[in-house]
């Protein structure tokens, strides 16, 4: 560092779990860029002084993780379209003083998907477990690709309904009953869990019975603790092409380092840094 480095960083609480320093870190190396990225632990109470602080020490960018994603838009200047339509912002960036909201979880997710499982997804039927948080941004950047269909089912169908409402409505988007999971899963040419069903420490416990699933389908799973969760194992045994959360963790990470800096992320050696992270601890 020296008087010329770059800030960045990102806020939550809890934060000292967040692989994002060791990641972003390895990628401002990687691309020759003066930039150093902290963890932040910020409570809830404290987020506007925390934003004020960006602004006032003139940090270049900044990661928004839980429980601040909603919260923070209140103090921003500007929202980009898709934050709006998420209703969630997780990547700053500072221009010259005008903070502007973004979020890279989503589109960070369908490009991962598509370079690591399923590159073309034109008219493919899609099912997505779930309806928080995360689910909110894949579904938005499900909807800007080609897909034939996408079909939501979450175990509370009230949540899915509403998140399908607060999207906009283009015929392509289903909400789905829990109990018609079974059939669902069959039909679907790619199967997306983003419930927390199967994190550790409870990594038994599967979203959907992966005999349901079609063999030569994409199992896709957001959880990147454990890589492999018990749902893509069963689901490589039945003959599935399997999508751990890995992916998405590192293109969120990818797009805001774009954002930031204008560079092409270095995304091979990000995903590297926080593969190393994870060597003797994956399934904590
Ligand atoms: P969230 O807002 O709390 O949503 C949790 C979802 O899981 C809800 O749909 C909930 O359904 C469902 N669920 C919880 N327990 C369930 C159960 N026993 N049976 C069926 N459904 C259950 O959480 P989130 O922020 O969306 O995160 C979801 C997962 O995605 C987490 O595992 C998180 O680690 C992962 N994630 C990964 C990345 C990445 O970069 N790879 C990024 C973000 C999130 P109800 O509505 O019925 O409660």
């Amino acid at each position: 560092m020296n008087s010329h480095t770059v800030l960045y960083g990102v806020i939550g609480d809890p934060i000292r779990h967040s692989r994002s320093p060791v990641m972003l870190g390895r990628a401002f190396r990687e691309s020759g860029v003066n930039g150093a990225y902290g963890a932040f632990h910020v409570a809830p109470e404290r987020l506007g002084d925390a934003i004020r602080g960006i602004r006032a020490l003139g940090f270049r960018g900044l990661n928004v993780t839980i429980p601040h994603k909603v919260e923070v838009m209140a103090y921003l200047d500007e929202i980009d379209e898709s934050a709006g339509a998420i209703g969630a912002v997780n990547t700053i960036v500072n221009e010259d003083g005008r903070l502007i909201g973004y979020n890279t979880d989503g589109i960070g997710y369908v490009r991962s998907l598509k370079e690591e499982a399923e590159p073309d997804l034109t008219g493919k039927r899609v099912l997505v477990l779930g309806a928080g948080g995360a689910a909110r941004g894949i579904v938005w950047a499900l909807q800007r690709e080609h897909t034939a269909e996408i079909w939501l089912a979450n175990r509370t169908e009230q949540r899915a309904v509403g998140l399908a409402a607060a999207l906009p409505s283009d015929g392509r988007l289903k909400v789905l009953p829990w109990h018609l999971l079974a059939e669902a899963c069959g039909e679907a040419d790619i199967v997306i869990n983003t419930t927390s069903v199967g994190m550790a420490p409870h990594t038994e416990a599967m979203p959907a019975d992966p005999a349901w699933l079609r063999p030569g389908a994409v199992a896709s799973d957001l959880i990147y603790n454990p890589l492999k969760t018990a749902f893509l194992g069963a689901a490589e045994q039945r003959g599935c092409r399997i999508h751990g959360g890995l992916g998405m963790f590192v293109y969120q990470g990818a797009y805001a380092f774009e954002y930031w800096t204008g560079l092409p992320a270095p995304a091979r050696a990000m995903r590297e840094e926080v593969l190393a992270s994870f060597a003797g601890t994956a399934a904590v």
